[in-house]
């Protein structure tokens, strides 16, 4: 059995230092806002190129927090990609605030940014673009037009940690990012786990204060805040793992480059990018037609495969009122969509055989 992400093995490889991490935190009796949230931090803003970066509970804590410290709520109106996991646009839902949802390019899967002036109202407060499946979005037209209409650029990386735009790393092409550490994304936690990055101080300081009770020192409070920190085991997990993030994205892009390569069926729609560095294949998405008959196909033989996603967020019954909405390409996509394994501990032989497999289906 091929399997779709094996998360033991991709841990394994590390256990000597996670095992050693582990020890170094239960010997220091510091759980909470100490040491190696200040490492991971430090170190996670380096990798994304941002003046900071903070440790959050999860990723849809991430993407909530920053929409909170903008003092977004009812009344406005955020434009975000139909096509997302859900998250991003509960993220919206939960301050309050209109999600108003655009249509993805085909080919990129990413909102089309062509779609969105049309939505853009006295009450739109900003864009929410998700790099999704880890391809980032392509940015120069989403900064036009926000410089236009003066509204802020929330990214949503959660899948796309290290992909590139014009020689800069997701979380550090927009005002701010939320990134998730949910243990299957290219960078994984041993639970949940997340971070906010910006270059906006004032910012920073805000969504900190929030994320710990509204607190910005202790006893002392300025905001109704909330609880979203990071823990120290997470953080150091993650200290750890980050050492090894690019090398696996490398991994990922040699997969993805081979299955772009060797791939060759009639029946199948391969991804499609705009350069190397900007897609760290956080998924391997192909389209089908018969999807349903495809995965009975791998599964026959072997190949675990995972649909991100069965349904598109309008269609979900959370969101019942905009069940009427028509957006053909999102519908089209998440009936077609499916998932090839893909990860940094794949063998050359499993990914020859997926080719092999994938080719025959007939
Ligand atoms: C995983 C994910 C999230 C949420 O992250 P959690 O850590 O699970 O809360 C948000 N947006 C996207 C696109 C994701 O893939």
């Amino acid at each position: 059995m091929i399997k779709f992400l094996d998360l033991h093995k991709i841990n394994e490889r590390y256990r000597d230092k996670l095992d050693s991490r582990i020890k170094e935190i239960l010997d220091s009796g510091w759980y909470l806002q100490g040491k190696q949230n200040e490492e991971f931090s430090k170190h996670f803003a380096e990798f994304c190129g941002t003046k900071y970066a903070l440790g959050v509970a999860n990723g849809l804590d991430a993407l909530n927090l920053i929409i909170k410290a903008y003092g977004f709520g009812p009344g406005d109106e955020i434009i975000v990609p139909a096509n997302t996991y859900i998250a991003t646009i509960l993220a919206i839902s939960e301050n309050g605030c209109t999600p108003v949802l655009i249509e993805p390019d085909i080919n990129t899967y990413n909102i089309n940014p062509r779609l969105i002036e049309e939505k853009i109202t006295p009450r739109t407060k900003a864009i929410m673009v998700v790099h999704l499946y880890g391809q980032a979005v392509q940015m120069q037209e989403i900064w036009n037009l926000a410089k236009k209409y003066n509204l802020k650029v929330i990214e949503d990386a959660a899948q796309a940690h290290g992909a590139e735009y014009q020689g800069h790393r997701t979380g550090n092409l927009g005002d701010a990012a939320g990134f998730s550490f949910y243990p299957g994304k290219n960078l994984g936690a041993m639970g949940d786990a997340g971070a906010v990055t910006t270059n906006d101080e004032a910012l920073y300081n805000k969504i900190k204060a929030i994320a710990n009770y509204g607190s910005d020192r202790k006893y002392h409070h300025i905001y109704k805040g909330t609880n979203s920190r990071l823990d120290e085991l997470q953080a150091g997990i993650l200290d750890v793992k980050l050492q090894y993030l690019e090398d696996d994205n490398n991994k990922r892009q040699e997969i993805a480059k081979y299955y772009r390569e060797h791939i060759k069926n009639p029946l199948i729609t391969l991804p499609q990018t705009n350069d190397e560095k900007s897609h760290v294949w956080h998924v391997f998405v192909i389209r089908v037609k018969e999807r349903e008959r495809f995965q009975q196909y791998l599964t026959d033989n072997g190949i675990q495969t995972v649909i991100h996603y069965p349904t598109a967020p309008h269609k979900q019954e959370a969101y019942k009122e905009y069940s009427a909405l028509s957006l053909p390409i999102t519908e089209q996509i998440h009936r077609e969509v499916i998932s090839l394994p893909i990860s940094p501990v794949m063998t050359s032989e499993e990914v020859e055989t997926v080719v092999r497999i994938v080719n025959e289906f007939i």
